[in-house]
């Protein structure tokens, strides 16, 4: 077998060979020139390891032989397997090889970067604070850890840190027989394994997270919640936990609240420019509701964030009365509720209507009180953004009439209704060009549409083997004027059947602009098929 020096002596002769051209450096004893090519070699050897592990040009059963071959020769392997997925993309694109092979190097070198940045910042470690920001040595005083203790500690900042790493927006801790616990990430609103745990240490992993979040640790069977952060380096992530008990043990659901909403715009969320702009006139007028709809994880908070980020917030007094907060908005009053607390959604608006506000915006709205005020409020010159739990534009009218509020107060109250959802975006890295049916195409040649465009998800690292990196909404907008409030206040269209068929109609609105996307690269065919229908 080759060993790495000679490798290094048939690839860089000089540097391997006799000395007798050579610069001086390379006659020091220790060869500095020599041990850094080494160093590259290696580095390259170890780059291409994970290459070979997690591409997908290499079939998984020569994977390990692969992975013995890389380890000595890795560069050269590197090399061919960029030739052969150069040669590959060339013949599906048609594009000139030797682009392509610019291309695809371009990436292999950004590749590298992206794994020195990586094991640069794991040198900021995570730390896990109170809600009250007190590390877990404050809470418990020094010299409490002991060696199990601090293992455990570890494995907990470890599963909080690689969540955060993944961009996961819940992590799951679920009890799954008598003697294991797995953990669970929702990455782009899909549930993936993490790791599983032994019951034992999982169970000493779920009571210091209880511990951090202020909870009862010797409480196991009554549902209970709490709260606690996390510090890297100078950025901190807030969390919400929810603990149940279930047949096996206890159960943890903690939500990562979005540290990015309070800088989310309209633009990046990924709607059309007509819509963009239709939403932007809305929000410059004085009174008014815009309601958000969607179903849970359709990103209904992100929206109204957005939304209040086009908001002059200096000269209009805009306040939030949330479940809870997500993110910390500049010039702005955030209310949390606290039922625990009678602090509801009802009573909270009701004192928030006394400190004349322009802008209101309203978490959740869940019963008839919040809908009631929250609609008389946007009747008497306040602008009120809320959302609302429901499937269509058209099911929001009837979800709202059957909590109670009547059918002249919503004509009156209601500007613009917005329903979405959210699709996942294709990793530009990997995803490559979708493999049409026969029928696919003749169809979509019906339609007149170009489907050279169309990609399907791929494999690397960049987006952890999924194919998908971020995600992009498309959404429903039904404008409120005054046809529409007539037909509201006349009880039209609204009922039960005709709820049935604007959900229909509602589908089809956003299967349309989804299907925009997928022609356009953005996402891919399955993915609208298992977001919309
Ligand atoms: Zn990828």
């Amino acid at each position: 077998m080759l060993d790495s020096f000679s490798v290094i002596g048939v690839l860089f002769p000089e540097a391997g060979g006799e000395a007798v051209s050579m610069p001086a450096a390379l006659s020091l004893p220790f060869a500095p020139l020599r041990l850094l090519l080494l160093v590259a070699w290696v580095y390259l050897c170890l780059y291409c390891v994970l290459q070979v592990q997690f591409g997908l040009l290499v079939p998984e059963k020569y994977k390990t032989l692969a992975n013995i071959v890389s380890l000595v020769a890795g560069p050269i392997v590197l090399l061919s397997l960029v030739i052969v997925e150069t040669a590959r993309k060339s013949r599906s694109s048609r594009s000139p090889f030797f682009d392509l092979l610019k291309q695809q190097l371009r990436h292999a070198v950004a590749g590298l970067r992206a794994m020195r940045a990586a094991g640069e910042q794991d040198d900021a470690a995570l730390h896990l604070l109170d809600s009250s920001g007190r590390t877990m040595d404050e809470i418990y005083g020094h010299g409490q850890g002991k060696r199990e203790e601090a293992r455990i500690l570890d494995l907990t900042e470890s599963i909080v840190a690689d969540a955060l790493e993944r961009r996961a927006s819940d992590i799951l801790i679920d009890p799954t027989s008598e003697s294991t616990y797995s953990i669970r990430l929702r990455i782009d609103g899909v549930l993936r394994n993490a790791q599983e745990l032994d019951a034992q240490t999982c169970q000493a992993v779920v009571n210091s997270i209880k511990a951090v979040a202020g909870m009862d640790i010797s409480e196991r069977r009554r549902p209970q919640d709490g709260a606690f952060m996390a510090r890297q380096g100078d950025r901190t992530a807030s969390f919400r936990i929810a603990s149940s008990g279930t047949l096996h043990g206890e159960k943890l659901s903690i939500r990562v609240l979005n540290r990015n909403a309070a800088t989310q715009t309209l633009t990046d969320l990924g709607l059309t420019d007509k819509q963009n702009g239709i939403i932007q006139q809305t929000l410059r007028r004085p009174s008014g509701m815009i309601l958000i709809c969607g179903p849970t994880g359709s990103g209904k908070t992100t929206t109204m964030y957005a939304m209040l980020n086009a908001i002059d917030r200096l000269t209009r007094n805009v306040i939030t009365v949330e479940d809870p907060i997500e993110a910390m908005l500049p010039q702005t009053s955030q209310i949390e509720i606290n039922p625990k607390a009678e602090i509801t959604f009802a009573n909270t608006l009701r004192s928030v209507l006394r400190q004349d506000p322009n802008v209101i915006c309203v978490g959740e709205i869940r019963d008839e009180e919040t809908a009631e005020i929250a609609l008389r409020a946007a009747q008497t010159g306040h602008l009120v953004l809320a959302t609302l739990h429901c499937d269509s534009n058209a099911s929001a009218i009837a979800r709202l009439m059957d909590l109670g509020v009547s059918r002249l107060l919503l004509s009156l109250g209601l500007n613009l209704i917005l329903s979405q959802r959210l699709l996942r975006c294709l990793c530009p890295r990997c995803r490559r060009p979708a493999a049409l049916s026969d029928t696919q195409i003749a169809e979509f040649k019906r339609k007149r549409i170009d489907c050279s465009g169309i990609y399907e998800a791929g494999r690397c690292r960049h987006c952890d083997g999924t194919g998908y990196v971020g995600r992009t909404a498309i959404s429903d907008i039904l404008i409120v004027d005054e046809e529409v409030k007539a037909r509201i206040a006349a009880g039209e269209s609204f009922g039960a059947t005709a709820q049935g068929d604007g959900n229909r109609e509602g589908r089809i609105h956003l299967r349309k602009q989804g299907l925009k996307k997928v022609v356009a690269g953005v996402t891919s065919l399955e993915e609208l098929k298992r977001v919309v229908g």
